[in-house]
């Protein structure tokens, strides 16, 4: 391994790779690059890959650097390079019998986390505008990475109507949860912490494998995450974390700052060292952030250099509205495409502090035909039919989902309202069963009315036998079948209406996101798929292979890097935001999200802000932000802070008649366009799922098939049908020999 692109520092963190070692360095000075070496290092030094586990907080963070590794050593195989939820979620899917879950347990997010905090307050008749459901859920967020039970919470506050209230909330939650076989995402990590401690013998497996572990983005750990590792290291101390005291942002998520500054404490024997030099950024980029970091007061002092040119200075547009904003910001990127510099559209990154803040960005978009993607978990996956349609997949997966079960019971409409719901839910409770095992007893659905009861025997039907068939049938089959037999798809296409069209859209694409998984995995399984999707975080479907304007949060953005970079909304109440203005601390972590955000940008960076501003249907005046002002203006070009900026001044790109047009205006969510599944077909499945509302296209052909006919099955190629009876047929498949399917369900063919 050539050790010559490191640098001084960065060669020693390589090669020291036995005790605790801390690489304390500021943005882009080559922590992560460092932290990829050592693992190509220790490969080449003859250490297994079977004892290296790495974790990193995003799920592209894992994704690059397992690519980096093999970029390096040719495979990852064996090696452990994830995020700490999907440690977690691999150690708890081995072993969650051990403290008392089945291992096929389902992830709760916040939308699931949510109405199960709905459900409770009902039932207890508590009053949500008294105990707000973000509030409660954040108390108890709170509680479980502080690692306190129920029990603890109560015994560690004073009894009072609040606290008790909460108690009982947070009791039940829990017990729902359970009740369910279900986690959220905080149990991820408090579970595994349990299951380590309460189990010697596995703790000590792990870690004679783990020997070498490291973290990235230690500065973002909070204090579960940060007991998990030290669990894992408590016995040869091989731990490098690596951080920058200047970029932790997830405060409010309970990252703990102190991990990183105690560590020295907490490892007396641990080497620190120190990397200066930034590779990423101009100078002028560089200063700019530093002149804004350095008003924080509680930080590790240091200072990065470049040998890199000045560069641009930091140009700054301050618009009247977030409409001309956008507007400004979509030409000034149309003006740069055309330049010398040849920029692809994938090299112009638009970080902004909300979610709400992209609308805007969008409709510029859409309007000149440039290509652009959000990277944002709002976008897609919460979509509502999305939602439904996981609600039905986490039900195959989990037949106890009652969560999941009551979401779709009526989606579509199947004349079961809350009554009849309320009803069925007071006999599973008295069966001690789940809600499914009670619809499918028949003489439950005997006593539902014709209608009623005949749609919702069909689901039942197809619930069960997808369950039991699961083995079977691909994972795009299951769904299929699930749009279909469900009367999902019918539903949608019964209404006709340009929403109902969208949301069948919808659910193509999501089809190409299952032919993409299925294409990937090496053994596709429907738990796997379901777990993956939950796991996506929002930085994942960024793809630098699609040349298109990246649009993201800040916090998404973390440890990324792009040639050019805006940043919107630069006011006081946006960014920093109103609570930060109140208080110390959060306006410090609010610098260190501007601190990440400005130092993304290799070689423009262009900030902006709007005079007045329309965000959550409200339109205010705006001053501008905090950060501006601190930005040293030796730095900076374009209207100055403060000043009344002059029309004429800008010079604004106002359409194509400069040269600038853009050859292949790419619509946006024109799906086709980015999805390989496209050409795999997936997007017949409209077409298909309308066929099959008539002929019910997957059991086709399935009902005249006899001993001895050959035949083709969608997941196990073919076949010689063996035998046959009533419901079943026993195929001895040509590669995986002999399966017996379910006649109504098998995705097969006579040949
Ligand atoms: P962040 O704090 O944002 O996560 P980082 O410290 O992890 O940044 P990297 O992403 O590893 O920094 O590196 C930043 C850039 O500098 C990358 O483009 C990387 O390829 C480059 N780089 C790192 N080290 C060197 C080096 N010794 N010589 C040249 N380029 C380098
Ligand atoms: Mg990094």
């Amino acid at each position: 391994m050539n050790l010559d692109k490191f640098n001084k520092p960065q060669k020693e963190a390589v090669k020291l790779l036995e005790g605790p070692l801390l690489i304390l360095a500021g943005a882009g000075s080559g922590k992560t690059s460092t932290m990829t070496g050592r693992i190509a290092y220790m490969i080449e030094q003859g250490i297994s890959r079977y004892n290296i586990l790495a974790v990193t907080f995003t799920n592209k963070a894992a994704g690059e650097m397992r690519e980096r590794v093999e970029a390096l050593v040719g495979s990852c195989d064996g090696m452990w390079i994830l995020t700490f939820h999907a440690m977690c979620l691999r150690m708890l899917k081995m072993d969650a019998n051990l403290i008392g879950y089945g291992k096929n347990f389902v992830i709760y997010d916040t939308t699931d986390q949510k109405t199960l905090i709905k459900n409770i307050l009902k039932d207890f008749n508590i009053n949500d505008k008294e105990f707000g459901i973000p509030y409660l859920l954040s108390i108890i967020s709170n509680c479980k990475e502080q690692g306190q039970s129920p029990e603890l919470y109560r015994k560690n506050n004073e009894e009072n109507f609040r606290t008790k209230t909460i108690y009982n909330v947070y009791k039940e939650y829990t017990s729902r949860l359970k009740k369910n076989n279900a986690m959220d995402f905080d149990d991820l990590l408090l579970n595994t912490l349990i299951l380590l401690r309460e189990n010697p013998e596995l703790l000590d497996k792990y870690r004679r494998r783990f020997q070498y572990i490291m973290v990235d983005e230690y500065q973002d750990t909070n204090h579960i995450q940060y007991m998990l590792i030290k669990l894992l290291a408590d016995e040869h101390h091989n731990l490098c974390v690596v951080g920058d005291d200047d970029q932790c942002i997830y405060e409010w998520r309970g990252a703990d700052i102190r991990n990183i500054l105690d560590f020295e404490k907490d490892f007396p024997e641990a080497k620190v060292i120190k990397l200066e030099q930034n590779y990423r950024s101009y100078g002028n980029i560089l200063a700019g952030a530093h002149s804004v970091i350095e008003n924080n007061r509680g930080r590790k002092n240091k200072k990065l250099w470049t040998d890199k040119e000045d560069g641009h200075k930091i140009r700054y547009y301050r618009a009247d509205t977030e409409k001309d904003e956008a507007r400004y910001i979509v030409s000034e990127i149309g003006f740069m495409k055309t330049g010398p510099e040849n920029y692809l559209w994938s090299d112009f990154a638009i970080l902004y502090r909300t979610n709400a803040q992209s609308r805007v960005f969008e409709q510029a978009f859409a309007e000149r035909g440039i290509p652009y993607r959000i990277l944002s978990g709002l976008r897609y996956y919460d979509r509502k039919e999305i939602k439904d349609l996981m609600a039905y997949m986490r039900l195959v997966a989990n037949p106890k989902d009652d969560l999941a079960l009551s979401r779709i019971i009526n989606e579509p409409k199947r004349g079961m309202g809350a009554k009849s719901m309320e009803k069925i839910s007071s006999f599973a409770t008295m069966y001690g069963e789940s809600l499914l095992e009670t619809l499918s007893r028949p003489e439950i659905i005997a006593g539902l009315s014709g209608k009623s009861g005949s749609s919702v025997k069909a689901l039942i039907d197809c619930l069960n036998l997808c369950s039991s068939e699961a083995d079977n049938l691909r994972v795009s089959d299951i769904y299929d079948e699930l749009l279909v037999k469900t009367g999902y798809i019918k539903a949608l296409e019964d209404a006709g209406t340009v929403e109902a069209e969208g949301r069948i859209e919808n659910l193509m694409e999501f089809k190409s996101v299952i032919a993409d998984y299925e294409k990937e995995a090496e053994n596709p399984t429907l738990a796997e798929f379901m777990e993956k999707i939950t796991l996506m975080a929002e930085v994942d479907n960024h793809d630098e292979n699609t040349n298109a304007v990246v649009l993201m949060t800040m916090h998404s953005s973390k440890g990324l890097e792009f040639p050019v970079v805006f940043l919107p909304g630069l006011e006081d109440g946006l960014f920093p935001g109103h609570r930060a203005l109140e208080n110390e601390d959060s306006m410090e972590e609010e610098r260190r999200l501007c601190y990440v955000g400005m130092t993304r940008a290799k070689e423009r960076l262009i900030l902006t802000s709007a005079s007045m501003r329309t965000i959550y249907g409200r339109s205010d005046y705006t001053r501008e932000s905090t950060f501006l002002r601190e930005l040293n203006p030796k730095l900076m070009e374009g209207d100055g802070v403060f000043r009344k900026k002059k029309k004429d001044d800008m010079d604004v790109y106002t359409g194509g008649r400069d040269g600038y047009s853009n050859p292949n205006p790419i619509k946006p969510f024109d799906v086709s366009k980015y999805s390989s599944a496209c050409k795999t077909g997936a997007f017949d499945l409209v077409k298909n799922a309308k066929m099959a509302t008539r002929a019910n296209v997957s059991s086709e052909g399935a009902v005249d098939i006899k001993e001895g006919d050959r035949v083709s099955h969608s997941k196990f190629g073919e076949g010689l049908v063996i035998e046959t009876d009533e419901r079943t047929l026993t195929v001895m498949f040509d590669s995986v020999g002999r399966k017996k399917l379910a006649k109504g369900i098998a995705h097969i063919k006579k040949l």
